[in-house]
């Protein structure tokens, strides 16, 4: 639906002018028009005066993007107009470089610089790019990415890379799912390569499958979603409106109709403690207020399996358990029996939307208990380090719970912990995960004032890119660069950071 439509009911006829032009540039800039974009030219007609509609409608007719003059409109009404412009550039759900192009040429001749008109092109491409499936591609000679699937049809797909790749070069695609894990690889080769005009050191690459595809590689799903959709009474009706979620069923033991609760994006005001562990502070707009830490960790009540982890639950018809289930059984009754007992007393708190803090710290110990059973059966190295990560995470929520119950010493015992197994897996990980740990044990290290641990994190950061071997724009450089910024941050206000004074795990 169209955006508000800028007052420009003070603009001279010759400015008015210029500005249905430029709509109507934009409208054929992608050399097609479809219905949704009629609608803007309508906008454009309405504002006119009557000579000016031939005009108009003869840029629309011959498809030509028309020559337009410096404008002199002032700059808070071309802001305004600039931005409906952005708005019909995607309008039609596609974002075509001739359009951008023709964007930034707009844009230019409205007085702003190249760089806030690439803000707002790229976050126009953002948004509509939001909801695409992600993936993983590991190119012949040229390492791994992450990637947006463009365009993906039965035959091939296509992306985008800050780099080129070699013509024709294998190119192995992992098609994300929705918890963060990948599909099965599917082989494909490059078919096409084309470097983006507005954007430098850009590539849009497409590549063909070379062998059949199959649910296995997660791309039947994206092709065809509404016979993969979750049938209906699986959804969850929660009583807040922040949240949504599935049933989703134990693989351990079966038991089915398990909440599975997610919280709707950006609904909430969120502000991290001095570990960054998110706190939800209030709702961002309309919806119910939801403190999201306490319904994270989802239980089964027939066995006590708990994960944060979708992936570790039966949501779709043809999941396969990710761990080995009769391994993770041995044992496993005696292990949960008495956090189990505990748990079924209030079954019915505990998987509700409404869960007390109480619930939620028991379901945090499950959590616990689970992925800790995971690593021991596990023979993954990768799995394991990554089983290990969601451990350190569920700790640091549970200490910010006692902290916020008063109890200090279980707060800190559960610093102790996360700290423990970061430590452990510290140096085996390396690239993004490797940072993340480097920053949480740098944290806990300021927090009980253990400057030499702390010192020896400064200086792996500092040596992190010391021969500048990231590449710029690469998401390992970002991390880079927010971690050692983070660490000097928590450094500089380390003398703030007196645990036998502070009430809370935030700086006042
Ligand atoms: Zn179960």
């Amino acid at each position: 639906m169209m955006q508000q439509v800028p007052d420009i009911s003070f603009l001279s006829d010759e400015e008015k002018l210029w500005f249905a032009k430029a709509i109507a540039g934009m409208v054929v800039a992608d050399g097609r028009v479809d219905s949704a974009e009629v609608e803007f030219v309508k906008v454009a007609i309405g504002f006119s005066r009557r000579e000016d509609v031939a005009t108009i409608m003869s840029i629309i007719k011959q498809n030509q993007i028309p020559p337009l003059g410096v404008s002199k409109i002032e700059s808070k009404a071309s802001f305004t107009m600039l931005k409906f412009l952005a708005e019909i550039m995607v309008v039609d759900h596609k974002l075509s470089e001739s359009e951008v192009l023709f964007f930034n040429q707009v844009g230019k001749l409205l007085g702003f610089t190249s760089t806030i008109l690439e803000r707002l092109w790229k976050t126009a491409r953002q948004e509509l790019e939001k909801n695409l499936p992600r993936g993983v591609v590991d190119v012949e000679g040229g390492g791994r990415y992450k990637i947006t699937l463009l365009n993906m049809t039965g035959k091939h797909f296509s992306f985008r890379l800050n780099k080129a790749v070699t013509p024709n070069c294998r190119i192995i695609l992992h098609v994300g799912k929705s918890n963060g894990s990948l599909w099965d690889p599917v082989q494909c080769r490059m078919a096409k390569q084309h470097a983006e005009k507005i954007e430098a050191e850009t590539y849009l690459i497409s590549a063909t499958y070379e062998q059949p595809i199959a649910e296995i590689h997660g791309i039947p799903q994206i092709l065809d979603p509404e016979k993969y959709a979750p049938k209906e009474d699986t959804v969850l009706h929660p009583r807040l409106n922040s949240l949504h979620g599935h049933y989703v069923k134990c693989f351990v033991c079966g038991t089915e109709k398990i909440p599975f609760y997610r919280l709707r994006s950006r609904s909430m005001v969120t502000k991290p403690n001095i570990f960054g562990v998110v706190t939800y502070l209030k709702s961002a707009g309309n919806l119910d207020f939801c403190n999201f830490n306490l319904l994270d960790v989802k239980v089964c009540p027939g066995c006590g399996f708990a994960s944060k982890d979708y992936g570790y639950f039966h949501a779709n018809f043809n999941d396969r358990p990710p761990f080995d289930v009769e391994r993770f059984k041995q044992g496993w009754g005696q292990k949960i029996q008495s956090k189990l007992q505990e748990l079924q007393l209030q079954q019915e708190s505990c998987l509700s939307d409404n869960r007390p803090i109480d619930m939620a710290i028991l379901a945090n110990r499950m959590g616990v208990t689970s992925m800790t059973k995971l690593v021991e059966i596990s023979d993954d190295p990768e799995t394991r380090n990554v089983l290990l990560r969601e451990v350190a995470s569920i700790h640091m929520v549970q200490a910010q719970f006692y902290m916020e119950q008063n109890l200090r010493d279980k707060a800190e015992s559960e610093l102790r912990s996360a700290q423990k197994i970061a430590n452990e897996i510290f140096e085996r990980l390396i690239g993004v995960p490797s940072l993340h740990a480097a920053l949480l044990l740098f944290r806990i290290a300021i927090y009980f004032k253990e400057l030499k641990d702390a010192g020896q994190i400064m200086r792996f950061t500092d040596n992190y890119n010391k021969d500048g071997q990231l590449s710029k724009g690469s998401d390992e450089y970002k991390a880079y660069i927010v971690t050692k910024n983070t660490i000097k941050n928590t450094y500089d206000d380390r003398e703030l950071i007196d645990r036998e004074k502070m009430s809370s795990f935030f700086l006042e």
